[in-house]
């Protein structure tokens, strides 16, 4: 006899933020949320993680923005990235109005260790200008000293408290665009806290067990935290704080959600690049034709549709397969290896024959089929591309001076 699927508690009802076109809250899906463990300053690296993780399901990505270099990271990777940049930022508060420059969708900050009122005043009237939210990051193991002393150690009131403390602050400048996340390694305290929290306030909630470590145990305590939550009907976006690759955190965070019957069940996984000032193709039409084309198939793959040939192969590398465009052709690519150019008019058909054939055959006696000529191609189109536009198609250079002119 089938059953329908019983609901959970009501969800509750709470404000909306908008993180770079992801809403949380205010009724909106549950987000996945995962963190890049490469060095910001590595804008290559970074973005392959940054694909691997939505690939994986995270709808949005937080990188550090702990020095210069990080900051100046972010401008490069913020134009180039799939989803939403979320900052995260401790002890310095220049990076904070640095990582605004380089242009992220949001902040996080620890009110831990960021604790001078006129400074979280002067990035949350920044953020407020620029209509950045900002995530007020508590955690139980760097919780603000005067609290400790009140409390004696962390208690869900001492986080709750350190959550209202910031938000008196945002207040006093006028900023109220705010998720919250009142984190503990500590399951039973966590869940305390937030279920604490969501009697006070309306702002969305961010849940997390942090620092849960490694899998099996931590991809456990992780879940019972977050799942005990989101039965009550509290959480608006969800992160996985493994001690492993963050590949494993935003999967987690997914299959938790589609066992939950909170998100859909996903088998062909189409990702497109956000099409920068690099673009050669219109991505989105591209993107939606090959949907259609490869969801009729249903296959278990990974497909990355990519607006130009200089990056997107490397950025894509960890999906299965993909398209990125050249100067009037399509470079069709295999774990990030171009293996054939064809006319742009083709790009569509030939990347769906492609995939039927990689999910029949496999992926070496693909990449063993490729046409030799292939990669050379690619890389005279890519040197041609590199010279109509020059290496900075994204204007990066100019939030970089900016950057520097706040840091130093
Ligand atoms: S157009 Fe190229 S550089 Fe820009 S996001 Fe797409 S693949 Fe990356």
């Amino acid at each position: 006899m089938a059953h329908d699927t019983p609901e959970f508690a009501k969800r509750r009802v709470t404000k909306q933020v908008n993180v770079g076109g992801v809403l949380i809250g205010g009724g909106a899906p549950i987000s996945v949320q995962s963190m890049t463990t490469t060095k910001t300053a590595d804008v290559e690296g970074t973005l392959a993680q940054i694909y691997a993780l939505h690939g994986a399901g995270a709808d949005i990505v937080r990188c550090t923005c702990n020095e210069l270099a990080a900051a100046e990271g972010l401008a490069q990777i913020v134009p180039r990235s799939p989803v939403p940049i979320i900052a995260d930022v401790h002890f310095h508060i220049e990076m904070a109005l640095a990582a605004l420059e380089a242009g992220v969708a949001c902040l996080r900050l620890n009110p831990g260790n960021l604790r001078k009122p006129q400074e979280i005043k002067l990035v949350a009237q920044e953020a407020r200008d620029r209509k950045v939210p900002i995530r007020i990051g508590v955690n139980a193991g760097s919780l603000h000293p005067d609290l400790y002393k009140k409390y004696g150690k962390a208690t869900p009131e001492a986080l709750v408290e350190s959550a209202k403390m910031e938000l008196a602050y945002f207040a006093e400048v006028g900023f109220d665009d705010v998720k919250i996340s009142v984190k503990a390694s500590n399951v039973p305290l966590m869940i305390a806290a937030y279920r604490l929290l969501s009697e006070e306030v309306d702002y969305p909630l961010h849940l997390g067990v942090t620092e849960a470590g490694p899998p099996p145990a931590g991809i456990i305590k992780a879940t019972a935290g977050i799942a005990s939550l989101l039965t009550q009907g509290i959480g608006d976006t969800i992160r996985y704080s493994l001690t492993a690759d963050p590949v494993e955190e935003a999967r987690s965070g997914r299959q938790l959600l589609e066992a939950l019957g909170l998100r859909e069940r996903k088998s062909l996984d189409l990702i497109a690049c956000p099409s920068c000032g690099r673009a050669e193709v219109d991505v989105i039409g591209v993107a939606s034709a090959a949907q259609k084309a490869l969801e009729a198939l249903n296959l278990p793959i990974q497909v990355a549709v990519m607006g130009c040939v200089v990056n997107g192969p490397g950025e894509a590398r960890e999906a299965d397969i993909g398209i990125a465009a050249g100067k009037s052709k399509g470079h069709l690519f295999i774990k990030g290896k171009v293996v054939r150019v064809v006319p742009e008019s083709e790009m569509v058909s030939a990347l769906v024959a492609e995939a039927e054939r990689l999910v029949e055959e496999g992926v070496e006696a693909r990449l063993a089929a490729a046409d030799q000529n292939a990669e050379m191609e690619a890389e005279a189109d890519r040197q041609a591309l590199l010279g109509d536009k020059g290496i900075d198609a994204n204007h990066a250079e100019e939030k970089i001076a900016a950057i520097r002119r706040r840091v130093t």
